[in-house]
């Protein structure tokens, strides 16, 4: 069974990031300082324990600014689609456009033509209304050509990007309104898991990512927990948030989920549910093939 990361941040440079250049950013991790400038080399050896990995940029107006995450506006989805073309057995792009820009199925449709095969938006850093007519409009043509959405959901660091926007339950509007439309949320809209699984369970192609969710140990079992109770874990794929953290890490977080419970009579997550969760058939349920795979 092959192992997919279906949440990752293509890397910044194609060769090695001058010393100058290297970035670290302190405040997406409780543990450590995450490098977000990084080569396709050191992403390659760091996601070694994934077998397929989704990378992305996302299309905000000032990233090096607003997000800690550096890469050149103007090449957003270029980049993404560059990387992916080098490796395309192991690696599927998603673009990224700003739905309210007035070309941006225009531009959707330039980077679909160029191989990328899904999107990802984050209403919060994009800082548009994700139940607006022009998102709709947006996810509309997503939902004709067959482009999965991953949308950011839950938590974030940057002051100026609007939670609101990232409660899962703006996600259950979407879904209602584009029943065929595949929707990822990430982080299992962290601390939102509860949020996420009940919308989630209801709609037959709404998913979740479990990445960077071990980083909150209560977090993260709760927010299993709650997909346990409510029947609704085989919808949760493997994600790690590269460069926040890597597959493995994600890989091994998960299997560590229940030491938090040592002494207690908590419910324990199966070891089943985190095997099935990391060897997940997540490129069947976004109805996603490898073009580059025999
Ligand atoms: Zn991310």
């Amino acid at each position: 069974m092959m192992i997919v990361d279906v949440h990752t941040h293509t890397p910044t440079h194609r060769d090695m990031v001058p010393e100058s250049e290297r970035t670290e950013f302190a405040a997406w991790r409780t543990d450590r300082p995450v490098v977000t400038t990084n080569s396709w080399a050191e992403y390659d050896t760091t996601m070694a324990d994934a077998d397929v990995t989704i990378a992305f940029n996302i299309d905000v107006e000032d990233p090096a600014g607003s997000t800690g995450i550096p890469s050149s506006p103007d090449r957003i989805n270029e980049a993404t689609a560059e990387f992916v073309a080098a490796d395309p057995t192991r690696r599927l792009g998603f673009l990224s456009v700003n739905p309210t820009r007035p070309d941006a199925i225009e531009e959707a449709e330039r980077w679909r033509q160029a191989g990328l095969v899904g999107v990802k938006l984050g209403a919060n850093y994009q800082v548009f209304d994700p139940l607006s007519d022009k998102a709709f409009e947006f996810y509309s043509y997503c939902e004709r050509n067959g482009l999965p959405i991953l949308f950011h959901q839950g938590a974030s660091p940057i002051r100026h990007a609007p939670l609101r926007y990232t409660y899962p339950l703006v996600t259950d509007e979407v879904a209602l309104a584009f029943p065929e439309l595949r929707i990822v949320m990430a982080h299992m809209g962290h601390p939102w898991g509860r949020e996420t699984v009940v919308t989630m369970r209801k709609h037959p192609h709404v998913y979740a990512d479990v990445s960077s969710i071990y980083l909150r140990p209560w977090v993260c079992y709760e927010s299993l927990l709650s997909a346990v109770e409510w029947g609704a874990t085989s919808k949760l794929l493997l994600g790690s948030d590269f460069p926040i953290a890597t597959t493995g890490e994600a890989i091994a977080g998960l299997r560590r989920v229940n030491e938090i419970l040592q002494g207690t009579a908590l419910p324990r997550i199966p070891t089943e549910l985190i095997e099935q969760i990391i060897h997940a058939d997540a490129l069947g349920m976004l109805g996603l093939t490898l073009p580059g795979a025999s």
